[in-house]
């Protein structure tokens, strides 16, 4: 496959791997509070500062989620091994970080996007998350700052790091993959998966190849993307990146690098250590994870229908187009849309407001309400402007569609009384008539505007045009 902001004869290569916090009420290892927002350095303990003499006790709860997420990505949870990966870092009180290495919870899922293409899940394995630096003076960068400041409370939440296989071959599936991720972590409820308050980061490992060649290249990290959007626009800058420097007889290094958003480009940041450098080890102070059949039968059981799972209900359902299905099922819209298909409403032209004229959602819309206005469209006695005007009432106060029709003045026009009038029409314009019946399609607009002139816009515009061809063809 070949990614449009890619030359011709070049492929893509894309993993991504996705740390989420996981939203427990305390930390991976103390029960210091696990929240986003607090004054600086509150939410902490011997623990979580990595005093000496302090001993980590496990949270059952953050097992629970990351197993839930791992089936819900249709892992297979086995045995598990904390280690110790070890660097200095200030936001790192320890000297290490607890991990899981080489046996971590979760292995081999896929992850299916929304046209069907799957990508493959490495590992979801469970960590503590860092505290936070904040570099003061210069541009925000360690380099020409004055000095830095640390924030220890986000130092031991939990988190799970999803490592995708290098499946992605395209923009738009990477952006497709994070923005599916996000679906799921909310839909199984352990995580709030806020890319722009840090509780899931993305860092992107990109590089190129000729197409057709399977051969995986030199790869940069990039990180620091903060939104779905600004990673795209990252592994764009990243690949092209490449492609000039194999061009032009040279190579990418192997290293991270950062997204500057405002530049528009990647900066190199440290080159990339490899995993000897961290010195890992069994962490001896925390016993294996040996989760048993029943455990994880129990979380199979209480898992709740996934995105694809809804997107496939809704469109059986509703007969709509898969994007409109897409984007209604993102919204957490469809059990709303299922509501009103069930009360009889039709199921593409529910879609089509749900998507066009409900962007934020029902309100205080019901659904047998939603679906009598639909119906009232269907049948012609409301116009699809005068419907969107019912709804936009609809969703603010509630209540039924035709009281707020007729308090609008939408009266319906009926067929009849729209015949006679065409019919008058046609008899005091016989030159227009007569070529439309010769198929000069240009005096169709002339007659339907006479017609909404005559009827101050209430006429249904479909239905004239119907009668209009009708009469026509009349022999
Ligand atoms: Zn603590
Ligand atoms: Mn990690």
């Amino acid at each position: 496959m070949n990614d449009p902001c890619l030359p011709d004869g070049w492929e893509l290569v894309v993993g991504l791997e996705v740390h989420v916090e996981l939203a427990t009420a305390t930390k991976l290892f103390c029960g210091c509070p696990n929240r986003f927002g607090d004054d600086p350095n509150t939410n902490v303990c011997p623990t979580c500062l990595g005093l000496p003499g302090s001993l980590p006790v496990l949270n059952a709860t953050a097992i629970d989620y990351a197993m839930r997420l791992g089936r819900a990505l249709g892992c297979e949870v086995r045995p598990s091994v904390f280690a110790r990966k070890n660097y200095f870092y200030p936001d790192m009180p320890k000297d290490y970080q607890v991990t899981q290495y080489d046996q971590p919870t979760n292995t081999d899922g896929e992850l299916e996007l929304p046209d069907g293409f799957v990508v493959g899940v490495e590992r979801a394995h469970i960590e503590e998350d860092t505290g936070k630096n904040t570099h003061m003076g210069g541009d925000g960068r360690i380099s020409g700052a004055d000095y830095s400041l640390i924030d220890y409370n986000r130092a031991g939440v939990p988190l799970v790091e999803i490592v995708s296989r290098p499946d992605l071959r395209t923009v738009d599936h990477a952006k497709a993959y994070v923005t599916e991720l996000r679906d799921i972590l909310v839909a199984i409820g352990v995580s709030d998966a806020k890319m722009e308050e840090g509780s899931m980061r993305v860092d992107a490992n990109v590089s190129v190849r000729p197409l057709g060649s399977s051969e995986l290249r030199t790869r940069c990290e990039i990180k620091n993307v903060n939104s779905v959007r600004s990673m795209g626009r990252a592994i764009e800058y990243e690949a092209l990146r490449h492609v000039d420097l194999y061009t032009s007889g040279d190579a990418p290094r192997q290293e991270t690098r950062h997204w500057d958003e405002a530049g528009g480009r990647t900066r190199p940041g440290r080159s990339k250590e490899d995993a000897e450098d961290y010195r890992y080890f069994a962490e001896p102070d925390l016993l294996p994870l040996e989760p048993t059949a029943e455990a994880i039968a129990a979380i199979d059981a209480a898992l709740p229908a996934l995105p694809a799972q809804r997107r496939a209900t809704l469109a059986a359902a509703s007969g709509a187009e898969p994007a409109a299905v897409a984007l209604v099922v993102e919204r957490g819209d469809d059990e709303f849309a299922l509501a009103a298909i069930g009360a009889g409403a039709d199921g593409v032209s529910a879609l089509k407001h749900l998507v066009n004229n409900l962007a934020d959602g029902p309100g205080a819309l019901s659904a047998s309400a939603f679906a009598s206005l639909v119906a009232m469209e269907t049948a012609g006695e409301l116009t699809s402007t005068q419907a969107k005007a019912v709804l936009a009432e609809l969703v603010v106060d509630g209540g039924e569609p035709t009281a707020v029709a007729t308090a609008l003045g939408f009266e319906a026009v009926d067929t009849g009384e729209l015949e006679l009038l065409l019919d008058r029409l046609i008899t005091e314009n016989p030159d227009e008539w007569a070529r439309f019946c010769e198929g000069d399609r240009k005096v169709q607009g002339f007659f339907v505007g006479q017609v909404m002139k005559a009827t101050q816009g209430q006429a249904d515009g479909k239905v004239v045009n119907a009668l209009l061809t009708q009469k026509s063809t009349r022999p």
